[in-house]
């Protein structure tokens, strides 16, 4: 047994601190980041956010909400072909660089996604998703994968740590997916006592990935348009949310009505609600560890991205950053024990 007893941070434990900015309005910060991936050498250009690719956010009806903001859409692995051909079909070119296409690990996944990418070769983007990406099986799936679609931007997770990150950038991906138990409907650190402060394992992961030309999605733990902030300052390249744009129209998930006020279901991909529908239930060996939720219902997405992205252009304006890009030279990060005041909720 090994103990490490240095402090691992998260989201709530820190705050930026301010620094002198000639910047005169939010106006000024530029969101848009340009990146040319390490192995697809493929070039993109956006506002760096994504939707997570579970079944009620990663949906076609938000990916086009959210390209409309130059955002990206991890479309959930759940949708037959027939329907993504139906998708597409609709769509113009512009869509490409605003979705990924979801999948698992299995040799059923794997035909799913080769068929998809077969009838859709200008699909840009794969994201490979199991929710414990520490599995050798997972490593030699990435480098089947990579080898498979030379072409293709590979996104592989999910790790919380600078070596594993390093080895699967090794392996083929273009870019890794951070976070282990942080996510709002996650219980991976109640069932199985394993996780990383959200925060720590951003530093750490983004600093091992740029070291090798790779990239980082922060994904999960965001509560706020603050922690997206934080997380960008700490040094992601992607934020990544699912609780944060659940809710909402273009969401997946029953609507319900509670008293008169409307809510709608938001489930975590491993949680029994999941499995039961994907899976014909939790199977014997394993523990649900995801949530079920109600959250209230929001309305249209449009004014929650507003709300996200107008966050992290106060951040950048507090820093003197005029870009996202310089966000994370500029940010300086204090450890604090207080947060919002909470005396009106
Ligand atoms: P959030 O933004 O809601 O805090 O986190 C979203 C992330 O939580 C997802 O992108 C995914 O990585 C993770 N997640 C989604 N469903 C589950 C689940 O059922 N169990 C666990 N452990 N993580 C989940």
């Amino acid at each position: 047994m090994f103990l490490e007893s240095d402090i691992k941070l998260g989201f709530s434990d820190v705050l930026i601190r301010p620094k002198r900015s000639n910047l005169k309005s939010r106006s000024q910060v530029d969101l848009q980041r340009h990146f040319k991936f390490l192995h697809s050498r493929h070039e993109w250009t956006g506002v760096p956010v994504i939707a997570a690719n579970m079944d009620t956010t990663g949906t076609f009806e938000v990916a086009d909400r959210l390209a409309s903001h130059e955002m990206l859409t991890a479309i959930h692995k759940h949708y037959s072909i027939a329907e993504w051909d139906a998708y597409l079909a609709s769509r113009n070119d512009d869509i490409y660089p605003r979705i990924m296409v979801s999948t698992g690990t299995s040799e059923a996944d794997f035909e799913k996604v080769s068929a998809i990418l077969g009838k859709h070769p200008k699909l840009e983007f794969i994201c490979i998703d199991v929710a414990n990406g520490y599995a050798e099986s997972f490593v030699e799936f990435v480098a089947k994968m990579r080898e498979a679609y030379a072409e293709k931007t590979i996104v592989a997770g999910n790790v919380v740590t600078g070596e594993m990150v390093e080895e699967l950038l090794l392996s083929g991906a273009d870019i890794v997916k951070v976070g282990i138990g942080p996510g709002s409907v996650c219980t991976t650190r109640v069932k199985a006592g394993v996780g990383y402060p959200q925060l720590s394992a951003v530093i750490e992961c983004a600093d091992a990935a740029h070291g090798l030309g790779g990239r980082i999605i922060s994904d999960g733990g965001c509560t706020c348009p603050g922690d997206v902030a934080k997380a960008f300052g700490g040094g992601a390249d992607f934020v990544m949310l699912g609780g944060m744009f659940a809710g909402h129209d273009e969401c997946g998930g029953q609507l319900l009505e509670r008293g008169g006020r409307q809510f709608k279901l938001f489930y975590g991909m491993s949680s029994t609600t999941a499995m039961d529908k994907h899976a014909g239930g939790v199977a014997s060996y394993r523990a649900s560890e995801g949530k079920t939720v109600e959250v209230p219902y929001r309305g249209p997405i449009d004014e929650t991205v507003r709300d996200v992205l107008g966050g992290v252009r106060s951040a950048c304006t507090y820093v003197g950053a005029s870009a996202l890009k310089e966000l994370t030279k500029r940010t300086t990060f204090i450890r604090v024990q207080e947060q919002e005041n909470r005396i009106f909720g």
